[in-house]
């Protein structure tokens, strides 16, 4: 169990991802704070890592947290229950993200604020809300999900390419200023990954995006929590500031 006894607080797992995520940490031991918009959406994820726990003997706790990471009131209490609760925070993954795609021309200044508000300053919230703590216990992870379309860019995502381009600089940045106080922050890029994400994009499309990977598949959510999992352990203890890309070969 690498992830035993470790405190992580995970954002945007109710589903998809960020679910995936805190399933396989509580396999590996962690105690994890899933926390999403919508209470009845996180009470059905803490059931099911709960599940999860049991089934693999790991002795998680499991608590559910209803959050907006726009909301720095919230990010702010949030990080305040899980120390009152916990008295400790080990790992941040970053994981809440929304898509509003349209090209430029297009593209209307709410769905660009929408995108910048979750991807970028909610990861920005929860980074800070969280690096007192992590710089006082001289130890910490942040994990922060960026995309292949923070590396390239993609047609119709000005927003959401701006973020994962910006969660990236977050993470040079924090790995320069956090690194030297014992605190590890990295980004992990996923490719076309089978979460209800892509739910609007049409089978034509997802078609295409499966032919363009090497591996001629999208990705599974298991694949990424996967990555997370071992950059949050101290099996990764020299990755910091990297970009860990998870896309079955699309950049290639
Ligand atoms: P998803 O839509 O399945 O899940 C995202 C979760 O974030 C949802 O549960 C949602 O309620 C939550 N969320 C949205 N706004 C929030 C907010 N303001 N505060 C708190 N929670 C909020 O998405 P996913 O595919 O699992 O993606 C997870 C992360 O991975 C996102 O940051 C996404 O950009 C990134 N990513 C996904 C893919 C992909 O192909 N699925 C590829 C690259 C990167």
């Amino acid at each position: 169990m690498r992830l035993l006894n470790k405190i992580c607080l995970i954002t945007g797992a109710a589903q998809g991802i960020g679910l995936a995520t805190a399933l396989k940490f509580v396999r590996e031991g962690a105690h994890v704070v899933v926390a999403d918009l919508k209470p009845a959406a996180v009470d059905a994820a803490v059931t099911a890592c709960l599940a999860a726990a049991q089934a693999a003997g790991s002795g998680s706790q499991v608590i559910g947290q209803a959050l907006n990471v726009t909301d720095r009131a919230q990010v702010d209490a949030a990080v305040a229950a899980v120390l009152a609760r916990f008295g400790r925070l080990d790992v941040l993954v970053n994981n809440a993200g929304i898509t509003q795609d349209a090209r430029l021309q297009k593209m209307t200044l709410a769905q660009f604020d929408a995108v910048i508000d979750v991807n970028l300053r909610g990861v920005f919230h929860c980074a800070q809300a969280v690096a007192d703590t992590m710089v006082a216990q001289g130890a910490g992870v942040i994990l922060n999900a960026s995309s292949v379309v923070g590396i390239y860019g993609n047609f119709g995502q000005t927003n959401y390419a701006a973020a994962k381009f910006g969660v990236i600089g977050f993470t040079k940045t924090w790995s320069r200023e956090l690194g030297p106080k014992g605190v590890r922050v990295n980004a992990v890029a996923p490719g076309f990954v089978e979460t209800p994400i892509l739910a609007t994009v049409p089978e034509k499309v997802l078609d295409s995006m499966r032919a363009d990977v090497p591996l001629r598949r999208l990705g599974q959510p298991e694949e990424i929590a996967n990555v997370y999992a071992f950059l949050a352990s101290d099996e990764a203890s020299y990755i910091n500031g990297t970009v860990i890309e998870v896309a079955g070969g699309l950049t290639v």
